[in-house]
Protein backbone atom coordinates (compact mmCIF):
# COMPACT_ATOMS: atom_id res chain seq x y z
CA UNK A 1 0.00 0.00 0.00
CA UNK A 2 1.08 3.54 -1.00
CA UNK A 3 1.90 5.88 1.28
CA UNK A 4 -0.38 9.18 0.83
CA UNK A 5 0.44 12.80 1.13
CA UNK A 6 -2.07 14.23 3.67
CA UNK A 7 -3.61 17.85 3.85
CA UNK A 8 -3.30 20.77 1.37
CA UNK A 9 -0.30 21.08 -1.02
CA UNK A 10 1.15 24.28 0.06
CA UNK A 11 4.30 22.99 -1.12
CA UNK A 12 3.77 23.08 -5.00
CA UNK A 13 5.18 26.29 -5.89
CA UNK A 14 8.29 25.44 -4.02
CA UNK A 15 8.40 21.85 -5.51
CA UNK A 16 7.98 22.94 -9.34
CA UNK A 17 10.80 25.92 -8.92
CA UNK A 18 13.08 22.83 -7.45
CA UNK A 19 12.17 21.24 -10.57
CA UNK A 20 13.48 23.80 -12.48
CA UNK A 21 10.33 25.27 -13.23
CA UNK A 22 9.44 28.82 -13.69
CA UNK A 23 6.61 29.41 -11.09
CA UNK A 24 3.99 32.40 -10.71
CA UNK A 25 2.13 32.29 -7.11
CA UNK A 26 -0.82 34.14 -7.35
CA UNK A 27 -1.74 36.48 -4.39
CA UNK A 28 -3.63 34.55 -1.70
CA UNK A 29 -3.01 30.76 -3.44
CA UNK A 30 -2.27 28.99 0.06
CA UNK A 31 -5.84 29.96 1.55
CA UNK A 32 -7.72 29.82 -2.12
CA UNK A 33 -9.75 26.58 -2.49
CA UNK A 34 -13.22 24.86 -2.04
CA UNK A 35 -12.07 23.11 1.23
CA UNK A 36 -8.91 20.80 2.51
CA UNK A 37 -7.70 18.12 0.74
CA UNK A 38 -8.76 14.12 2.09
CA UNK A 39 -5.01 13.30 0.57
CA UNK A 40 -3.43 13.15 -2.27
CA UNK A 41 -3.08 10.47 -4.56
CA UNK A 42 -2.24 12.16 -8.30
CA UNK A 43 -2.44 14.46 -10.65
CA UNK A 44 -4.86 14.83 -13.40
CA UNK A 45 -4.27 16.72 -16.50
CA UNK A 46 -6.69 19.32 -18.34
CA UNK A 47 -6.61 21.47 -21.44
CA UNK A 48 -8.18 25.16 -20.95
CA UNK A 49 -9.83 24.62 -24.25
CA UNK A 50 -9.21 28.81 -24.34
CA UNK A 51 -5.52 28.83 -25.45
CA UNK A 52 -5.22 32.47 -25.14
CA UNK A 53 -3.09 34.69 -22.09
CA UNK A 54 -6.38 34.86 -20.01
CA UNK A 55 -7.25 31.48 -19.47
CA UNK A 56 -6.09 31.59 -15.86
CA UNK A 57 -9.06 33.95 -15.15
CA UNK A 58 -11.98 31.51 -15.67
CA UNK A 59 -9.24 28.86 -13.66
CA UNK A 60 -8.99 31.31 -10.68
CA UNK A 61 -12.34 32.63 -10.47
CA UNK A 62 -14.65 30.18 -12.09
CA UNK A 63 -17.94 30.24 -14.49
CA UNK A 64 -21.48 31.39 -14.26
CA UNK A 65 -22.00 27.79 -13.66
CA UNK A 66 -19.35 26.67 -11.26
CA UNK A 67 -17.75 28.55 -8.87
CA UNK A 68 -13.46 28.83 -8.86
CA UNK A 69 -11.42 27.58 -8.17
CA UNK A 70 -11.07 25.07 -11.29
CA UNK A 71 -7.58 23.63 -10.81
CA UNK A 72 -5.01 23.82 -8.53
CA UNK A 73 -2.10 24.88 -11.25
CA UNK A 74 -2.69 26.41 -14.96
CA UNK A 75 0.13 25.95 -17.65
CA UNK A 76 1.17 28.82 -19.70
CA UNK A 77 2.16 27.44 -23.34
CA UNK A 78 5.30 28.91 -22.92
CA UNK A 79 5.70 26.46 -19.72
CA UNK A 80 5.40 28.26 -16.83
CA UNK A 81 3.03 27.38 -13.83
CA UNK A 82 0.52 29.42 -12.26
CA UNK A 83 -0.27 28.64 -9.04
CA UNK A 84 -3.70 29.47 -8.13
CA UNK A 85 -5.00 27.06 -5.36
CA UNK A 86 -3.78 24.87 -2.69
CA UNK A 87 -7.25 23.31 -1.70
CA UNK A 88 -9.58 21.66 -3.22
CA UNK A 89 -10.86 22.50 -6.63
CA UNK A 90 -13.45 21.60 -9.01
CA UNK A 91 -12.39 20.02 -12.01
CA UNK A 92 -12.73 16.09 -11.84
CA UNK A 93 -16.03 15.59 -12.52
CA UNK A 94 -17.89 11.99 -12.38
CA UNK A 95 -15.11 9.18 -13.43
CA UNK A 96 -12.76 6.61 -11.93
CA UNK A 97 -9.29 5.47 -12.06
CA UNK A 98 -7.76 2.39 -10.09
CA UNK A 99 -6.88 3.78 -6.53
CA UNK A 100 -9.34 6.82 -6.89
CA UNK A 101 -12.68 6.95 -5.10
CA UNK A 102 -15.02 6.75 -7.88
CA UNK A 103 -16.80 10.07 -8.52
CA UNK A 104 -15.14 12.25 -6.09
CA UNK A 105 -11.32 12.29 -7.28
CA UNK A 106 -11.27 16.18 -6.47
CA UNK A 107 -10.68 15.65 -2.92
CA UNK A 108 -7.26 13.28 -3.43
CA UNK A 109 -5.90 15.05 -6.88
CA UNK A 110 -4.01 18.37 -8.02
CA UNK A 111 -5.83 19.35 -11.24
CA UNK A 112 -3.46 20.95 -14.09
CA UNK A 113 -5.14 23.17 -16.85
CA UNK A 114 -2.85 23.27 -19.35
CA UNK A 115 -3.38 26.95 -21.90
CA UNK A 116 -4.62 24.87 -25.71
CA UNK A 117 -7.24 25.43 -27.60
CA UNK A 118 -8.01 21.86 -26.82
CA UNK A 119 -7.89 20.89 -30.62
CA UNK A 120 -4.65 18.88 -29.83
CA UNK A 121 -2.27 20.78 -32.49
CA UNK A 122 -1.15 23.87 -30.21
CA UNK A 123 1.51 22.03 -27.73
CA UNK A 124 4.27 23.96 -27.30
CA UNK A 125 7.83 22.17 -26.77
CA UNK A 126 8.48 23.99 -23.54
CA UNK A 127 4.63 23.23 -22.27
CA UNK A 128 4.78 19.63 -23.05
CA UNK A 129 8.35 19.20 -20.97
CA UNK A 130 7.15 21.37 -18.21
CA UNK A 131 3.78 19.42 -17.94
CA UNK A 132 5.55 16.51 -17.33
CA UNK A 133 8.33 17.94 -15.21
CA UNK A 134 5.62 19.18 -13.22
CA UNK A 135 3.46 16.14 -13.59
CA UNK A 136 6.71 13.82 -12.03
CA UNK A 137 7.90 17.00 -9.15
CA UNK A 138 4.53 16.58 -7.61
CA UNK A 139 4.32 13.00 -7.78
CA UNK A 140 7.61 12.25 -6.26
CA UNK A 141 6.49 14.72 -3.54
CA UNK A 142 3.32 12.92 -2.66
CA UNK A 143 5.50 9.61 -3.13
CA UNK A 144 3.27 8.37 -6.37
CA UNK A 145 4.41 6.89 -9.69
CA UNK A 146 3.40 8.08 -13.05
CA UNK A 147 0.49 5.43 -13.22
CA UNK A 148 -1.27 8.39 -11.44
CA UNK A 149 -0.72 11.11 -13.61
CA UNK A 150 -4.17 11.19 -15.52
CA UNK A 151 -5.60 12.52 -18.73
CA UNK A 152 -9.00 13.93 -17.90
CA UNK A 153 -10.09 11.89 -20.36
CA UNK A 154 -9.08 8.47 -19.13
CA UNK A 155 -10.82 9.54 -15.71
CA UNK A 156 -13.78 10.96 -16.69
CA UNK A 157 -17.36 8.94 -17.67
CA UNK A 158 -18.55 12.29 -18.98
CA UNK A 159 -16.88 12.10 -22.24
CA UNK A 160 -13.91 14.73 -21.80
CA UNK A 161 -11.54 14.77 -24.85
CA UNK A 162 -8.81 16.53 -23.01
CA UNK A 163 -5.89 17.41 -22.90
CA UNK A 164 -6.29 16.01 -26.59
CA UNK A 165 -3.70 15.47 -28.83
CA UNK A 166 -1.23 13.90 -25.56
CA UNK A 167 -0.32 9.97 -25.97
CA UNK A 168 -0.62 9.22 -22.17
CA UNK A 169 1.16 6.06 -22.21
CA UNK A 170 4.23 7.92 -23.57
CA UNK A 171 3.48 11.13 -21.44
CA UNK A 172 3.42 8.88 -18.31
CA UNK A 173 6.84 6.93 -19.68
CA UNK A 174 8.29 10.71 -19.24
CA UNK A 175 7.38 11.16 -16.43
CA UNK A 176 8.30 8.26 -15.09
CA UNK A 177 11.76 8.99 -16.21
CA UNK A 178 11.69 12.30 -14.15
CA UNK A 179 10.78 10.83 -11.41
CA UNK A 180 13.62 8.15 -11.48
CA UNK A 181 16.23 10.84 -12.33
CA UNK A 182 17.21 8.55 -15.35
CA UNK A 183 17.24 9.76 -19.32
CA UNK A 184 15.67 13.10 -18.49
CA UNK A 185 17.09 16.29 -20.54
CA UNK A 186 17.56 18.95 -18.45
CA UNK A 187 15.89 22.20 -18.45
CA UNK A 188 16.82 25.30 -19.90
CA UNK A 189 17.18 26.53 -16.36
CA UNK A 190 19.47 23.73 -15.36
CA UNK A 191 21.44 24.50 -18.71
CA UNK A 192 21.89 28.18 -17.16
CA UNK A 193 22.76 26.73 -13.98
CA UNK A 194 25.42 24.52 -15.02
CA UNK A 195 26.75 27.50 -17.12
CA UNK A 196 27.30 29.61 -13.77
CA UNK A 197 28.80 26.83 -11.90
CA UNK A 198 31.14 26.44 -15.06
CA UNK A 199 31.88 29.73 -15.11
CA UNK A 200 32.84 30.16 -11.35
CA UNK A 201 34.59 27.13 -11.42
CA UNK A 202 36.95 28.30 -14.03
CA UNK A 203 37.74 31.36 -12.40
CA UNK A 204 39.50 29.90 -9.63
CA UNK A 205 41.51 27.41 -11.80
CA UNK A 206 42.69 30.31 -14.18
CA UNK A 207 43.98 32.25 -11.59
CA UNK A 208 46.07 29.61 -9.14
CA UNK A 209 47.47 26.96 -11.06
CA UNK A 210 48.90 25.88 -7.78
CA UNK A 211 44.82 24.43 -6.41
CA UNK A 212 44.17 22.88 -9.81
CA UNK A 213 44.78 19.74 -8.29
CA UNK A 214 42.28 20.65 -5.35
CA UNK A 215 40.19 22.63 -7.88
CA UNK A 216 39.77 19.25 -9.49
CA UNK A 217 40.00 16.36 -6.88
CA UNK A 218 38.35 18.16 -3.61
CA UNK A 219 40.06 18.83 -0.46
CA UNK A 220 40.39 15.94 1.67
CA UNK A 221 43.11 13.98 1.99
CA UNK A 222 44.88 15.02 -0.77
CA UNK A 223 48.15 14.63 0.46
CA UNK A 224 47.45 10.82 0.46
CA UNK A 225 46.35 10.41 -3.09
CA UNK A 226 43.26 10.05 -2.19
CA UNK A 227 40.11 12.53 -3.20
CA UNK A 228 36.79 12.88 -1.52
CA UNK A 229 35.37 14.85 -4.13
CA UNK A 230 33.25 18.47 -3.75
CA UNK A 231 30.70 18.19 -1.67
CA UNK A 232 28.72 21.05 -3.67
CA UNK A 233 29.11 18.22 -6.69
CA UNK A 234 27.61 15.04 -4.78
CA UNK A 235 31.02 14.39 -3.28
CA UNK A 236 32.53 13.86 -7.23
CA UNK A 237 35.37 15.44 -8.43
CA UNK A 238 35.34 17.94 -11.05
CA UNK A 239 36.07 15.57 -13.85
CA UNK A 240 32.99 13.08 -12.89
CA UNK A 241 30.92 16.01 -12.25
CA UNK A 242 31.95 17.38 -15.93
CA UNK A 243 31.25 13.71 -17.16
CA UNK A 244 27.67 13.74 -16.07
CA UNK A 245 26.99 16.88 -17.37
CA UNK A 246 28.78 15.90 -20.90
CA UNK A 247 26.37 13.05 -20.82
CA UNK A 248 23.35 15.29 -20.31
CA UNK A 249 23.95 17.27 -22.57
CA UNK A 250 24.51 15.09 -25.35
CA UNK A 251 21.33 13.62 -24.48
CA UNK A 252 19.73 17.21 -25.00
CA UNK A 253 21.04 17.29 -28.73
CA UNK A 254 18.57 14.22 -29.71
ZN1 LIG B 1 -10.68 18.60 -18.00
Amino acid sequence: MTMSWTGDPVWLADVLREAGLRVIEHDGWRDRGHGDFADLRGVLCHHTAGGGTDDWRIVQYGRPDLEGPLAQLVLERDGTFRVIAAGVCWHAGRGSWPGWPTNNANYHVIGIEAVSRGDGTDWTPAQLDAYKRGCAAILRRIGRTADDCVAHREYSTEGKIDPAGIDMDEFRRDVQAFIDGEDAPMSAAEVNQIQDFITAFCGPIGSDVKDIREQLCGQSQRDAGQYAGWPQLGNRTVVDALADIYTRLQRLEH
